[in-house]
């Protein structure tokens, strides 16, 4: 027997993540420049990184013959500064990814269950899968998370419950009142995931402090990134925040040198980078206005966002796909996540948001 058909059926039954198209590629396809290609499919932040990390980064690269900080002290030192935590409540990760990995591999095993919403991120269920776990899909409402509905789906065997707030790619959510209520009621064996990824964006009147819930909540991980509005998605640097008895654990799993030398001090620089911070957080309101009004002058139905995309309502969005690719316009199909009508667009400069908008009116 092939050694393929003798790996794990579990593993062998993985829906490959489908990530945004490369730039280059579509250029390769259509003969087309990069520079003439819009790509509003990753959720990338459309300033670049901050100069300040950038700087740094660059600066690091002469060290490169050498391993990093496995334990990531400075950045790890300067998170528990600037959020008031002990260093032994974060772990870091190549991306928030390798976290959400990381949890997996700490917690979950055959024999086990998670909880995820229905057009949830999608490395909720390949996690759970890799490890040989079962995933419990939990019907969404209104495109986003049915707190009283995922409660009632925990069985005896739930280890980890995932919730990311605002999700993608539906951009829903949920108050954290309501977060916090329903952490009130969950039973002490369930780890659940707060995933973080466009806290950045949330107006001021939507953040939640969470991290003050670590020391009542030992059950929880609140995870973070620099991907999206710190704007260092190609280095691969997330976090997460717990109870040190949960960061131990995922420690024991972590790969050594997880996270490398030039995104270490990047993600240092980008911490003190406020006014970037600031300036990508005004960018994206206001290219968020500039797409809901334009998507509803054409007519096309959007799902209300709090992140840096959102979801169109476009109907055969297969084939808009097709031909927004062929005037060189990248964005998200969704069908994967059991959502054939829309796609899903991340919020670029303006000149991008028009271009994209324009090609949409195009193929309406
Ligand atoms: C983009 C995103 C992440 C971040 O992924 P990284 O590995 O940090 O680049 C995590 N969770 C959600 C829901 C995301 O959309």
């Amino acid at each position: 027997m092939a050694c393929c058909d003798l790996s794990p059926p579990w593993v062998r039954a993985i829906a490959p993540y489908l990530p945004g198209k490369p730039i280059s590629e579509l250029a390769r396809e259509l003969g087309l420049a990069e520079a003439d290609i819009v790509k509003l499919a990753s959720n990338e932040n459309p300033l670049g990184p901050s100069p300040r990390a950038l700087a740094a980064a660059q600066d690091a690269l002469h060290d490169m013959a050498l391993y990093p900080d496995g334990a990531g002290f400075a950045l790890k030192a300067k998170l528990a500064a600037k959020f008031g935590v002990d260093a032994k409540q974060i772990v870091l990760g190549n991306g928030s990814n390798d976290v959400l990995d990381m949890v997996a591999r700490a917690f979950l095993a055959p024999g086990t269950s998670s909880v995820f919403s229905q057009h949830a991120f999608a490395v909720y269920p390949i996690a759970t899968q890799t490890v040989g776990a079962s995933g419990i899909t939990v019907p969404a409402r209104d495109y986003g998370h049915d707190l009283a509905a995922m409660r009632a789906a925990i069985r005896d065997d739930t280890r980890v419950l995932w919730i990311a707030n605002p999700n993608n790619p539906t951009g829903t959510f949920l108050p954290w009142a309501e977060i916090e209520a329903f952490l009130e009621t969950l039973p002490p064996q369930v780890l659940v995931v707060l995933d973080e990824a466009y806290g950045e964006y949330l107006p001021t009147d939507d953040r939640g402090d969470t991290l003050a819930w670590i020391e009542r909540f030992p059950n929880l991980l609140v995870v973070r990134t620099f991907s999206k509005a710190y704007g260092l998605a190609g280095l691969r640097v997330g976090y997460g925040f717990g109870h040190s008895d949960v960061i131990d654990l995922l420690n024991r799993v972590r790969h050594p040198f997880n996270v490398n030398a030039p995104a270490l001090v990047a993600a240092e620089a980008a911490l003190d980078d406020i006014e970037f911070l600031l300036r990508s957080y005004a960018l994206n309101s206001a290219g968020m206005a500039q797409l809901v009004a334009g998507l509803k002058a054409l007519k096309v139905e959007v799902v209300p966002s709090k992140g840096n995309f959102l979801l169109a309502k476009v109907g055969d969005a297969a084939r808009i796909n097709q031909v927004l690719l062929e005037q060189g316009v990248i964005v998200r199909p969704v069908a994967n996540y059991g959502l054939p009508e829309f796609l899903r667009v991340s919020v670029g400069l303006a000149g991008q948001n028009a271009r994209f908008l324009e090609a949409l009116k195009a193929c309406l």
